[in-house]
Parts: structure tokens; sequence; C-alpha cells
């Protein structure tokens, strides 16, 4: 299990007990926060691993790294001996719908057990301050035994939100469309030089019926929806061998 809000985190916490009946967990997260670091991997510096006290059987694990780096470090040094059977993320504090998914760490820590072959998947709930984990926490637990016996193909993942409350039910869905406030704050420091402060709060969602935002937003449903890590854009690859770019080869 890892986690982009940090290894003490109570959505952390919620899922590894929801979790823990099932089979042995094992939590390696970063040691503090790191939401909307994406898939990113500390190739240039060293990592530091700290054994924290474990919750129960749940055995815990902080690194000073990003999402990704946890699970890295996780399935291919501390498990190295024994690779997870699926690889769980979250739950987040905070949706990850729609483009989210491009900038989530919550998503990137799935991504990762993913790309390594493993059945992984993200939860994240539509909530913020001190919200109650738990319906997230237990249809996760669910959702990991199902994964764990049916084992989609590799490189993919399922991506869940949550919506707050009691959800009324659940729907498998598409990514959708959120719009973002684009804000760019300009400000001055003490000494008198700009700085900037990007991304307002400010998100509304497009209307795409069977999408994300839609189930969580409109109809109070648990959303799930199954990503792949393969981004090729197949509906361009035919018009492209059309360009006329120099070398390019013909249709094979
Ligand atoms: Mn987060």
């Amino acid at each position: 299990m890892s986690n982009d809000d940090g290894v003490e985190a109570p959505g952390l916490r919620a899922l590894a007990e929801a979790l823990a009946p099932l089979g042995e967990v094992t939590v390696c997260a970063p040691d503090r926060e790191q939401s909307a670091s994406s898939h990113s991997i500390s190739l240039h510096r060293p990592l530091r691993i700290e054994e924290l006290p474990p919750w129960g059987t749940i055995r815990r694990y902080a690194v000073d790294g990003t999402p990704t780096d946890a699970v890295y470090v996780g399935v291919n040094h501390l498990l190295r001996d024994r690779r997870p059977e699926v690889v769980a993320s979250g739950v987040n504090r905070g949706p990850n719908l729609a483009m989210d998914v491009l900038y989530s760490g919550t998503v990137a820590a799935a991504m990762e057990g993913a790309a390594m072959g493993l059945p992984s998947f993200a939860v994240s709930l539509v909530a913020r301050g001190k919200p109650d984990f738990g319906p997230a926490a237990a249809f996760a637990a669910k959702l990991a035994a199902e994964l764990g016996k049916r084992r989609p193909a590799p490189g993919t993942l399922l991506n869940v939100n949550v919506p707050p409350g009691k959800p009324t039910g659940a729907a498998i869905t598409r990514l959708g469309r959120r719009t973002y406030s684009a804000a760019v704050v300009e400000k001055l420091d003490p000494r008198g030089r700009a700085y900037y402060w990007i991304g307002g709060d400010e998100q509304a969602h497009e209307n795409v019926p069977g999408s994300d935002c839609d189930a969580v937003f409109d109809r109070g449903l648990i959303s799930v929806t199954p990503l792949h890590l393969d981004l090729t854009q197949h509906a361009l690859l035919e018009e492209l061998r059309g360009w006329e770019l120099p070398g390019l080869l013909p249709s094979q």
C-alpha cells in the first residue's frame, strides 16, 4: 500500500485496516504529503527508508520520496522476495477524477504497480477537511478481493472515487472532463520580488454521460474507472503516416 497524503494520513490507515482481514498488508508511503506529485521518480538523490511502529499486524515504512519511489522500493526492495498480490493507493483526501489522474500522486502509485504488472488500484474520497473514510475503505477492500482474484491484463489499473456521505451505489465509468480556474495569483514576497501561486480552487465538470464526474457529483455513486498505461492515440496512427515528414516509412 501507498498514497500521496503521507504515511500518517487517516485515509491510508482506514484503507490499511480494511484490507488487513484479506491478508498481509505492508505500507510503504511518502514520509510527508506529496499530493499532485504525479509519476515523478527520484533518480538523482538517495532515498531513506524508515520503519515505523506498526498498526497492529500492518507493517509500515516511510520513504523520503514520491509515491512512485515508495511503490518502487516497496515492491523491488522491501517485498523483493514476496511480490504483493495487489498494490493499493489511498484513500486520498480529495477527488482524482477526469484529468486529475495525470497530476495525482495517488493514481501514480497505482500506475507504478500496474507498470510492474501487479493488479493495482487507487481510491479517493471526494471530500475536504476531516471526512469519514470508512465507506471508501470498505468498498476498496471488496474491490481489492475481486482484483486479486480476477487479475486484469498487465498495465491496467482501477481508479475509484467515492462521493462524500453514504454512497447510493457504484458505477463503472470512463474519465470525464473537469474544468479548472487556471488561476495564477501574483504577490510580492517580503523582499519585494514577485512570486506566483498556481491552481485555484474553482472547479466544475462538463456533462459527459457515463463519466466518473457525473457518477460522483450528479448521482452520488462510487465511480470505478479502468485505466491503462498505453497512452497511444490509436485514431491518429493512420493519419500521421500521411504527413510529409523526412524519412517517414510507408505504412507497415
Ligand atoms: Mn493527496
